[in-house]
């Protein structure tokens, strides 16, 4: 069933576990999800870039989204991943996402909360949930140790953030980064342990991709409701692309080309589910 982040996110915090989210781009990507997250009997969330979306895919995978989650035993959110403005929230909103992702977390506090806060005005009148970010995910390639922990959440802001918002999740950023990592990600989990006693909002984790398995545990453990991945699973899909191009003729068909590609989508978004504990949870 399609649900918004508020419901699938709704028992977490008591259960202590996770539900993953991925970013999709195509029906590969949205398939190797939707059908090992049945095969799991966990609840999954199917998150879109905006900017992913340049590729003009848009049209073609929200109808096919929004049937395959409608009809599906288990709860499915569709989520817009790091909205950049009330215009494009809005427009996912129409397209009949249940929830999305306004991202002012390179602004000042202030002007964060006045963004989030019309975003939470809007998409709650339309029934829809929002995700705020506060502090801010850098990216792993590009950010030092230091541009990172410069950035972190600060447990004090958050309550207030919270309540002058109305957001259903909070992001935060306690150590990880986007994309792969030119050293070791360390999280920051006494941090997250102090943000977590400040609220009772569900927590985001962004850039869960090549996180090391015990500090994502950790971070569960101490707060953490839904686990963002995305170049995990474009890995998978590459390596998997690879395979087909080194071991198939050119004549190969299109099942065979994507059979590896599939097996190694659907074994990553597996292995995810169970770090974050969420199979048998739908
Ligand atoms: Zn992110």
């Amino acid at each position: 069933m399609l649900v918004t982040l508020k419901e699938i996110l709704s028992d977490t915090r008591k259960n202590k576990y996770a539900v993953p989210a991925f970013d999709v781009n195509n029906l590969e990507t949205f398939k190797a999800v939707i059908e090992t997250a049945q095969e799991e009997k966990s609840p999954v969330i199917a998150m879109v870039l905006d900017t992913d979306m340049k590729c003009g895919n848009l049209r073609y995978l929200v109808p096919m989204m929004k049937e395959a989650a409608s009809n599906s035993a288990i709860p499915v959110c569709i989520h817009l991943d790091h909205g950049a403005d009330i215009d494009t929230v809005a427009r996912y909103i129409a397209l009949g996402f249940t929830s999305v992702m306004l991202d002012a977390s390179t602004l000042p506090l202030s002007e964060n909360i006045h963004r989030t806060s019309q975003a939470v005005k809007f998409a709650h009148a339309a029934g829809i949930s929002v995700e705020a970010e506060l502090g801010h995910v850098g990216v792993g390639l590009s950010d030092s140790n230091e541009d990172i922990e410069n950035l972190f959440t600060v447990p004090s802001e958050v309550e207030e953030f919270v309540a002058k918002t109305g957001v259903d999740a909070l992001a935060v950023a306690i150590g990880t980064a986007h994309g792969p990592y030119r050293g070791q990600p360390r999280l920051d989990i006494d941090r997250l342990k102090d943000i977590a006693k400040t609220t009772d909002t569900p927590l985001v984790l962004h850039g869960g991709s090549l996180t090391p398995d015990d500090q994502i545990k950790a971070a569960i453990q101490a707060g953490i409701s839904k686990l963002n991945i995305a170049t995990e699973l474009r890995i998978a899909l590459y390596r998997g692309l690879k395979f087909s191009v080194s071991e198939l003729p050119e004549h190969a068909s299109l099942h065979e080309i994507y059979e590896k590609p599939m097996e190694m989508m659907k074994q990553l978004v597996r292995e995810k589910i169970r770090l974050c504990g969420s199979q048998n949870r739908a």
